[in-house]
């Protein structure tokens, strides 16, 4: 790849693991790489200003003075299971609708922004869009979670981190003490996602697998009447079902155009 002219510098992120997380790779080009659908003018030189290494970040998080205000800039479903302590966590269920969420929030322009998303690119496209809203200092964190969970080993992330390939969510924080998040049929204490059993439905809930057995893969008592329901499959109960399709759509069927 990085014999490719403009791909030299290109940054790979590599993560082991004991699975194949993606059953097959997909090259597309597209106008836009993780749609913010507004308009913002990418930056000359990327890279460079505006990063908090690793080790810089986690000096942030540990500074008794925390003069800056910390964003997760990542989705709801992602945010619900795991986040930096004291992060705020923005209700979005795409990245479009973040620039409307920026609008509403009324954050101090001259606040020090700090912040974060899984991999790096959402931060470097909301960083340049927060930029030209006025926002006078913005750093963000380098790489992502998955590379902090690397190098810092995780270090004040709480939960998991939620991935967009068969895995759904890795460790990031091994001294992490359990699941920030709730089984939405049980309440216990859980951060695995299913999706509904009800094909017309298709939600992606947080369920325990007792609740999962007990509600026969359903979101709710209106979706197990269904009559498009798929059999529970309780040994793959965790395996995504339509990883590929928007999950909190009124209309499951409208696919996921990339993933972030
Ligand atoms: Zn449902």
């Amino acid at each position: 790849m990085r014999s490719i002219k403009g791909f030299e510098s290109t940054e790979f992120k590599e993560e082991s693991c004991d699975t194949i997380p993606f059953e097959r790779l997909i090259v597309r080009a597209r106008p836009e790489i993780v749609a913010l659908k507004s308009p913002i003018s990418i930056p000359e030189k990327i890279g460079g200003e505006g990063y908090l290494e690793p080790h810089e970040w986690r000096q942030a998080m540990e500074s008794a003075n925390k003069d800056y205000v910390l964003i997760d800039v990542r989705n709801n479903y992602e945010s619900r299971i795991g986040r930096f302590k004291g992060a705020i966590a923005p209700d979005v269920e795409n990245f479009y609708d973040f620039p409307q969420w920026l609008k509403n929030e009324n954050i101090d322009k001259n606040k020090k922004v700090l912040m974060y998303c899984t991999g790096g690119i959402r931060c470097e496209k909301f960083s340049t869009y927060m930029k030209a809203e006025g926002f006078k200092t913005i750093y963000q964190l380098h790489g992502g979670i998955i590379n902090y969970a690397q190098k810092q080993g995780g270090k004040h992330f709480e939960g998991k981190c939620f991935v967009f390939d068969d895995r759904m969510a890795v460790e990031v924080n091994p001294q992490e003490s359990g699941p920030i998040s709730k089984c939405a049929i049980s309440g216990v204490p859980c951060d695995t996602y299913i999706n509904c059993a009800n094909m017309e439905c298709n939600r992606l809930f947080i369920c325990d697998r007792q609740a999962a057995i007990q509600m026969e893969g359903c979101c709710s008592e209106e979706c197990r009447k269904s009559a498009h329901r798929r059999p529970l499959d309780i040994e793959n109960l965790y395996k995504p079902f339509r990883r590929w399709y928007k999950y909190f759509n009124e209309k499951p069927t409208e696919a996921m155009d990339e993933q972030p």
